[in-house]
């Protein structure tokens, strides 16, 4: 495949018990580069049959593998993350193509990703839980981490490289079998890393990959020999997946969709709150659920930030993400594109003043991309729909507020609970928002609230469904049941 060296040929296949295979030949469809409308390849969806294939296999590679000594258990994530540093750059190529977003932020995603494959390789310290000697008369008692079998994720197309490393590198190394359903609009990613993943040394059937869409996921959600789903999606799917894994008897982490806000104090650097939050609303286009697409501005310096915020964004260049000097690249698919452009039609109906109008961007070469450059409304207010769906696209709202409290009431006013950043030049302030900040990752002068691979991914009311978050020692106890041996010998 021309471009695509990595990948196992022009139709994206499933990879089951440590081969590729056609699975029983369900429905599929294409994979099509956002940029230049090309059609990449095909990819082809796993029937009910092929997932409890891949079940059978990783329920039967369970067996043996949970009972490897852990340490053979984090060899072959040493030589996976040796493989992905070697090749990033070719994945992150593969990555663009498919998804649209530019050479740095395919690079700094897989990167993301990698950190997780490291953090996963502490895994005999992740797994110990606890002992209390004397705990009653003549007893001591110990806390066991056990796997429990076969855990499958269910992953969005926005970071199609880092997400699907949030669960499997923990997955596997605390002894559970593993299968990966990444989003079908860019599954050519995830094809690349299991190629890595087939050299990397893991037993047949530990770590699989099936690829699909709805019909995919209920089969899975259906499957007895599924132990628990990991899930990261928008919201109305993350609640489905949410109540059927659960009624099913599984295991469940579901994190959706967002709405994210930045609140800028008067005492803050402005260049400094400008530039991050420009680059945090813009980056990927928008299409992070990380995004902070409303920023409010105390309303003494509102006047100066938005006129910051819009030079800034002014001088992003739009265009094809593996043009060197792009800052956004298309939107995912057309259709995306449209319900990005009806969002900011919608805000213009609403009121909100477009001071920076993106629409009618064109980008030489790239007739058939899906382009929407930065746009930017002001006076946002919180009753607005721009203020309360997430967007997914290059677009943020300014809202005037008259201090940071108000700025923390708009904030805890959302249904959503994933990310917040505030920009202050104040202890108090920063106490105050980090006290009663709802959202489940804050930040203060950092721009994007994303939290390093050794802390877990925080996310919070409609943005989480579960009680364990992706990432670290949440996710290694969500890999794991704890079983408490309670001894005692008379002698003794
Ligand atoms: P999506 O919900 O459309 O799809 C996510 C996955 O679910 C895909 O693998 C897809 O095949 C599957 N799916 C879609 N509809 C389904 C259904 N009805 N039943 C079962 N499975 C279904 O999400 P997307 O458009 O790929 O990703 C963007 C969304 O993900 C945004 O809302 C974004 O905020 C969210 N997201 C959240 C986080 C987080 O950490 N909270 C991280 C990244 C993305």
């Amino acid at each position: 495949m021309t471009d695509h060296e990595t990948i196992a040929g022009d139709t994206v296949t499933h990879y089951v018990d440590g081969e590729w295979t056609d699975g029983a030949g369900g429905d599929g469809m294409d994979v099509v580069d956002p940029a230049t409308g090309e059609t990449l390849a095909a990819v082809e969806f796993a029937t009910a049959d092929d997932v409890d294939e891949a079940v059978r296999n990783g329920r039967e590679a369970f067996e043996s593998w949970r009972r490897r000594p852990i340490e053979d258990r984090i060899q072959p994530l040493f030589e996976l993350k040796g493989l992905l540093e070697d090749r990033i750059d070719e994945i992150a190529r593969t990555l663009v193509r498919e998804h649209g977003k530019t050479m740095d932020e395919a690079r700094g995603e897989l990167r993301r990703g990698i950190e997780n494959v490291e953090v996963a390789c502490g895994m005999p310290s992740l797994m110990q839980a606890g002992h209390v000697e004397h705990a009653a008369p003549g007893i001591d008692e110990t806390a066991v981490r056990k796997p429990l079998g076969v855990f499958a994720a269910v992953t969005p197309f926005n970071f199609p490289g880092m997400i699907p490393l949030w669960f499997l590198p923990y997955a596997v190394a605390s002894g559970n079998a593993f299968i990966l359903k990444p989003s079908e609009r860019d599954p050519l990613t995830a094809a690349t890393l299991f190629e890595l993943i087939d050299e990397a040394g893991f037993p047949d059937g530990v770590v699989q990959l099936v690829n699909g869409s709805v019909d995919t996921v209920d089969a899975m959600l259906d499957h007895d020999g599924i132990e628990g789903i990991s899930f990261v999606g928008s919201t109305p799917v993350a609640k489905t997946i949410y109540e059927r894994a659960a009624a099913n008897g599984k295991r469940v982490q579901a994190q959706g969709g967002a709405k994210n806000h930045v609140i800028v104090s008067e005492t803050a650097d402005l260049d400094f709150a400008a530039e991050k939050t420009v680059s945090s609303a813009m980056a990927c286009s928008g299409e992070r659920c990380l995004a902070n697409d409303v920023v409010c501005v105390e309303s003494s310096v509102y006047e100066e930030f938005v006129e910051r915020v819009v030079d800034v964004a002014s001088a992003q260049t739009v265009g094809s993400g593996l043009e060197p000097g792009t800052d956004i690249g298309p939107l995912i698919t057309g259709e995306h594109e449209q319900r990005v452009r009806n969002y900011v039609e919608t805000g213009v109906q609403e009121g909100a003043e477009l001071v920076l109008d993106g629409r009618d961007v064109t980008v030489d070469g790239y007739a058939d991309g899906n382009f929407l450059g930065p746009c930017i409304f002001r006076d946002v207010t919180a009753d607005m729909v721009i203020a309360r769906e997430e967007i997914f696209g290059p677009v943020l709202g300014v809202m005037p507020v008259s201090d940071v409290e108000e700025g923390i009431e708009v904030m805890n006013g959302s249904r959503f609970g994933n990310a917040a950043s505030l920009f202050t030049g104040s202890g108090a302030e920063a106490q105050q928002f980090r006290r009663e900040g709802e959202p489940g990752n804050l930040a203060v002068n950092a721009g994007t609230a994303a939290p390093m691979a050794f802390f877990h991914f925080g996310g919070r009311n409609d943005s989480f469904f579960g009680d364990l978050h992706a990432q670290a020692e949440d996710v290694v106890r969500f890999y794991t049941d704890e079983t408490v041996y309670i001894e005692r010998w008379p002698d003794a």
